[in-house]
Parts: structure tokens; C-alpha cells; sequence
């Protein structure tokens, strides 16, 4: 296994054997030809394509759930060891930060509510969740379900919160007014499954926030842009967020569709955030006139965010 390690680039190139191929679009199961877009190994070739449907972008392969598993075991947690906790602050915001942008998003979301119910869907520790809670000034109770690996959970500090973590859906009850998926459905092999289940757990009038890296346009000017396959197997900009209301659920209708939220905090790493920021700001202009649109015309932004609401 061979690891290129830095903070960009996290690849591990991998042989036949720990390999499937996506028979279907992983995305919305369309079984029509789709347009190879790009290419993340060579031998053997593992190619992205694009779905002529929902215009998601996937490998043409998956790592073996097996082989999954144990590059999350060794690689990923390695790849974070590695770094000391300066290095990481500057790399990753803080989950107070990103809270309040969500929260921005949404104004007096949960005011009504005595109990408000949030689902992080790859939400870590549930740090994020929390902090949004916190943000949430209406409600007498918050409940939040975390899925993600791992038994880590930040401590809810007062009764009003209770926090519990689950390794799937299968095991969460009820339905939620918030659902996050940041930074986890390009993780996720069966994305057509997780993301008709997590639709299903909205309540009438829930929301649900997503984010996942778009880099394909940037990659297809600078090829030598790390996709980070295996852990990686979807990239999803704009055309297929914008999508989602025909393709998964028509009773979702699109709240907020932009580039996503620079991840860098401007006070840690003042240049990085500027760079990245400009890259944003054409297609921020764009989308914020024209939140429905289902294209870009400068789609350079490397990651892409939405808010839906289930209509009742
Ligand atoms: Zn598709």
C-alpha cells in the first residue's frame, strides 16, 4: 500500500484484487452510459464518470469494504496522527465556526419547537451537532443522533442536550428537523440508499444541510489534484445538489445552493483563506441570485453546499 502523505494529498493506489466495479450509477442507479470525466489511478484504470441522470461524478471502482475498513484503521488515523494540533487547527475549522455558519443559513430555525431533533450523518464526536444546538435558543430539549465509526462523543454538559451515537441509520428512531451531512456522503458506496434514507427521516418542514467536495472541474485543469480515493468515490457540485429535488424527492425544495464555506478560519491562515475565497466568489455571485440554477458557469470552487426543506 503505497501512502503519498500531505495535507492535500491522501491516495493510496490500489491492485485488481481490493477492487469492485460500480455496475450502476452509485448515486441514482441509472444504468446509461456515462462521460469519463477523469481518471484517479492508472493501472489498473480507475476512471470518474459522470451520470448522464443525476450528474453525479464517481469512480468507475470501489475499495472492498474490507479493504475500507482496514485504510481507515491504518491510513487515516495515521494520516491525522501525524499532525500536531496546531497543524490541524489550521487545516480544519472549528466546530463553533462552521455551527454558526449552518445556523445563518437557517434563522430562528427551531424557535417553535419544545424539542428539536438533529442527525449528524458522519458528524464525528458530535461536536458540530452540539455546537449548533447550543446556537438554538427555543427549544426546552435537543436531541441529537450521530452516525459515524467509533465511540467518541463530546459530553452534552447539561440535561437539556442528550447525545447518542449510532454506526448506521438502521438503528436511529423517529424523524429529525435537521439533518447534516458535511463532508460524509462521498465516503459512502451505496449513496443512492443513504441518500433516500436520509431524506426519509426529515419531518415535514425539516431541513437538510449538505456538503461534499466538487473538485472534478478543478482537477480537469490541474490533473495532478488528489481525489483522495478509496476514502473518496463521489465528487458533487452544483448540477447534482440542484438535481436532488427531481431526481430523489420533489418535495424538496432548495433553501440555499453555493459554493461551500471556506474551511480555513481567516485569523489562522490569512493567505490560504484568501485564495480560497477568491476561487468561490465568482460562482457566490452567481448562486446568490440564482440559488436553482443547475449549473455553473465558474464551477472552480472545490466544494459545494445546499439547504433543502421537505415541504409538508
Ligand atoms: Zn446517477
Amino acid at each position: 500500500m503505497k501512502v503519498q502523505q500531505s495535507l492535500q494529498k491522501i491516495s493510496v493506489e490500489l491492485d485488481s484484487d481490493d477492487l469492485m466495479k460500480f455496475e450502476k450509477c452509485p448515486a441514482c442507479g441509472s444504468e446509461l452510459p456515462k462521460k469519463n470525466v477523469g481518471e484517479v489511478q492508472s493501472n489498473p484504470t480507475i476512471s470518474l464518470l459522470k451520470c448522464s441522470v443525476c450528474k453525479a461524478v464517481s469512480t468507475s471502482h470501489h475499495a472492498k469494504p474490507e479493504y475500507l475498513r482496514k485504510y481507515y484503521d491504518e491510513v487515516f488515523s495515521k494520516f491525522y496522527a501525524d499532525f500536531n494540533e496546531e497543524e490541524l487547527n489550521v487545516t480544519f475549522s472549528n466546530p463553533q465556526r462552521f455551527a454558526k455558519h449552518i445556523f445563518n443559513i437557517l434563522p430562528g430555525v427551531g424557535s417553535n419547537s419544545k424539542t428539536f431533533r438533529l442527525l449528524d450523518f458522519g458528524g464525528g464526536d458530535g461536536a458540530l451537532a452540539l455546537a449548533f444546538s447550543s446556537l438554538l435558543d427555543g427549544p426546552e430539549k435537543l436531541e441529537i443522533d450521530v452516525i459515524d465509526y467509533g465511540d467518541d462523543l463530546v459530553s452534552a454538559g447539561s440535561d437539556r442536550f442528550v447525545i447518542t451515537k449510532h454506526e448506521s441509520t438502521d438503528t436511529v428512531d423517529g424523524k429529525y428537523d435537521l439533518i447534516i451531512a458535511s463532508a460524509s456522503l462521498e465516503h459512502v458506496i451505496d449513496l443512492r440508499t443513504a441518500m433516500n434514507d436520509l431524506i426519509g427521516l426529515l419531518k415535514p418542514e425539516g431541513h437538510f444541510y449538505v456538503r461534499t467536495p466538487y473538485i472534478v472541474p478543478l482537477k480537469r485543469v490541474v490533473p495532478a489534484i488528489d481525489f483522495s480515493f478509496p476514502a473518496h468515490m463521489h465528487d458533487l457540485g452544483v448540477d447534482f445538489w440542484n438535481r436532488v429535488p427531481d431526481v430523489f424527492c420533489g418535495k424538496l425544495d432548495i433553501v440555499h445552493s453555493s459554493p461551500s464555506i471556506v474551511e480555513i478560519d481567516w485569523r489562522t491562515n490569512w493567505y490560504r483563506y484568501l485564495i480560497a475565497a477568491s476561487m468561490k466568489l465568482p460562482a457566490n455571485i452567481e448562486f446568490f441570485f440564482h440559488k436553482r440554477k443547475k449549473f455553473a458557469i465558474w464551477p472552480y470552487v472545490g466544494g459545494w453546499e445546499t439547504m433543502y426543506v421537505l415541504s409538508k
